[in-house]
């Protein structure tokens, strides 16, 4: 992975990370300039969910770490930079973030691969970026489900991608693209989660009004209360940013 060093002054350690502190517009103008550039990069959503399995994970934490682009997913993460009188005075959710680089490709004729989830969601993802965007060009889609890896990559290739969109659910995703992303060719990897799920409308999204008020996770949880035992560890996770900021 290439290391935007001369972009340090975008980037906010919270919790012990370096995350993008710049606002999604601006991230999205980096991101623009590092494909044209030819840089290989990635982003990596970070919310506090992922900053407590990490604690226990050397593996996610080094890959947490190595990412060009840690944006601020969580709520827990903008509180956390109050908290420290920080930059991050918003979420940039990974599936707003999916949307705008489908608005970048579309106006720069990037390629977009999408891979992961289910076939009905890659598919509707499809369909609906489609309509969205009608400059969008999407090269290829594969669901979440494969068998043959070494085919997988070569298919991909084949494609010619600049941004590979991988939904694969946390750390499933953020594995993948470590491991593979030397083989491929795209420049922009970007991990997104259930996305997939949510535009293709199998999972409604919480109302925009829940969103603005950062109670997007309380909308998760009433509808997949298996997310309880992750917000009962939102504590650990303030005492990690705390003490990571006296390190
Ligand atoms: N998924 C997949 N292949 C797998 C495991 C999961 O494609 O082997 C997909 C799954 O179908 C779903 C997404 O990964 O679309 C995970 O969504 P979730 O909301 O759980 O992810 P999170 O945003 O919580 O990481």
């Amino acid at each position: 992975m290439t290391a935007n060093t001369n972009k340090t002054s975008d980037f906010e350690k919270v919790a012990g990370y370096p995350v993008w502190s710049g606002g999604q517009t601006a991230l999205l103008r980096s991101v623009k300039d590092d494909i044209e550039q030819s840089r290989k990069i990635t982003v990596i959503a970070i919310n506090p969910e992922k900053v407590i399995r990490a604690a226990d994970d050397p593996d996610l934490k080094d890959i947490l770490l190595s990412a060009d682009y840690l944006i601020p997913d969580g709520i827990g993460i903008v509180k956390a930079s109050k908290k420290q009188r920080g930059a991050i005075k918003k979420r940039i959710t990974g599936i707003d973030l999916m949307d705008g680089l489908c608005a970048l490709a579309a106006q720069n004729s990037y390629r977009i691969f999408l891979l992961g989830a289910a076939e009905e969601s890659v598919q509707g993802t499809k369909v609906f970026l489609e309509e969205k965007y009608p400059d969008l060009s999407i090269c290829g889609v594969q669901n979440g489900y494969w068998q043959d890896d070494q085919k997988l990559l070569s298919d991909i290739n084949e494609t010619n991608p600049d941004i590979i969109l991988v939904a694969l659910g946390s750390p499933k995703q953020e594995m993948w693209i470590r491991e593979n992303m030397k083989r491929l060719s795209a420049c922009v990897y970007q991990g997104v989660g259930g996305s997939f799920d949510v535009f293709s409308g199998k999972v409604k999204r919480a109302p925009r009004w829940m969103q603005q008020i950062g109670l997007e996770w309380l909308y998760r949880l009433i509808f997949q209360p298996s997310r309880l035992r992750h917000q009962a560890k939102l504590l650990k996770f303030f005492r990690i940013a705390k003490e990571s900021k006296n390190e």
